[in-house]
């Protein structure tokens, strides 16, 4: 993973940045990330910490994208009110598509419809029977009470991921450190890469458009597919109704992004932005992206959908009236 040595230039004050708006482009756009993980999934942080981070990095506009719930949203945007920052309602759903799992950020500006909340229903039901087979493969490969020891590291009811079975598979002994763990044991193609369980990408993506979002997919170059096999991803994507790709997640190489980029624009795809934070002390902050070329691709936030999202927020003229309870 290389890191840029210009990437600290994206910490200038808030104060210091032009607002965000419909017309900023990908590569002028500071003080957004729309792929941030908390404790409601895998991330480390509760959504306040990471709420309480993001405004310490300048961040303005945020997406909170666990995986598969929206858990975390409303306390995430509480925290957002207290700061005067903007949260889009979201969700980064796993499905399914030719035998791979695939990951599509759900952009929900209306929030979920009430059939979009049965369908998370359905996918936390399915990462439940997904850990119970991850365990039993795991247990035949020598990790004893594999489901209890990942429930024991989640340290809270919500679903299991595969990093909590890393986290097992390290404490036991069986791998020297998680990205280990991924690599012999639930990596792509591994015993504990059970995907069976998943929807279909065009079914997650019907669910987002019918709530009136926006579909996304989410970190494009991490599914190891050539170009051509990605042109197949996004043809599929766009005949479900799927909008936009991220054309930077976290750190990429600047060629591979240049040229992700004409791809997206080939497909009239919007283009979206996100760290894919997940725990401090990484490689990663919220905020810490590749810069964006300068491209045809229109930002996911000039998505008509997304208007309210980035118009600028007016100054209230009472002290900070967002913080206060409303009428309930
Ligand atoms: P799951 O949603 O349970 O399939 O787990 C997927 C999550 O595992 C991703 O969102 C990452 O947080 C993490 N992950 C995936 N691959 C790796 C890897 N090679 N090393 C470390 N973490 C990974
Ligand atoms: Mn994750
Ligand atoms: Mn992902
Ligand atoms: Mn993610």
């Amino acid at each position: 993973m290389s890191v840029a040595a210009s990437d600290s230039e994206k910490t200038a004050a808030p104060s210091e940045r032009a607002p965000l708006t419909a017309a900023t482009s990908l590569d002028e756009a500071r003080g957004i990330d729309l792929h941030l993980h908390s404790s409601a999934s895998d991330g480390r942080l509760t959504p306040t910490e990471l709420v309480d981070l993001c405004h310490a990095k300048g961040l303005s506009h945020i997406a909170l994208t666990d995986h598969d719930t929206l858990a975390g949203v409303a306390e995430a945007r509480e925290r957002c009110a207290h700061h005067g920052m903007r949260l889009l309602c979201a969700s980064e759903l796993s499905c399914q598509w030719r035998g791979m799992t695939i990951h599509v950020v759900a952009l929900l500006p209306q929030g979920p419809s009430a059939a979009f909340d049965v369908s998370l229903v359905g996918l936390a039901e399915a990462r439940v029977r997904r850990a119970e087979e991850i365990a039993r493969r795991l247990e035949k490969l020598g990790l004893d009470d594999a489901l209890a020891r990942a429930r024991a590291i989640a340290g809270s009811e919500r679903p299991l991921g595969r990093p909590d079975f890393a986290q097992a598979l390290v404490d036991a002994g069986l791998a020297a450190d998680r990205q280990a763990a991924f690599k012999r044991y639930l990596g792509a193609g591994k015993r504990g890469d059970v995907k069976t369980h998943w929807p279909a990408l065009e079914t997650v993506v019907g669910w987002i458009v019918e709530a009136g979002g926006v579909a996304v997919v989410a970190h494009p170059l991490r599914y190891g597919m050539t170009r051509r096999k990605r042109d197949l991803l996004f043809e599929a994507f766009i005949g479900a109704g799927g909008q936009a790709a991220e054309l930077v997640s976290g750190y990429q190489n600047r060629d591979t992004t240049f040229d992700l980029s004409r791809q997206l624009a080939h497909h009239e795809l919007y283009g979206s932005l996100g760290s894919d934070f997940h725990f401090p002390g990484g490689a990663l902050a919220p905020g810490t992206l590749s810069p964006a070329p300068r491209s045809h691709v229109r930002p996911v936030w000039a998505h008509p959908a997304l208007a309210d999202f980035v118009t600028p927020i007016e100054p209230s003229p009472t002290e900070p009236s967002l913080a206060e309870p409303s009428s309930t």
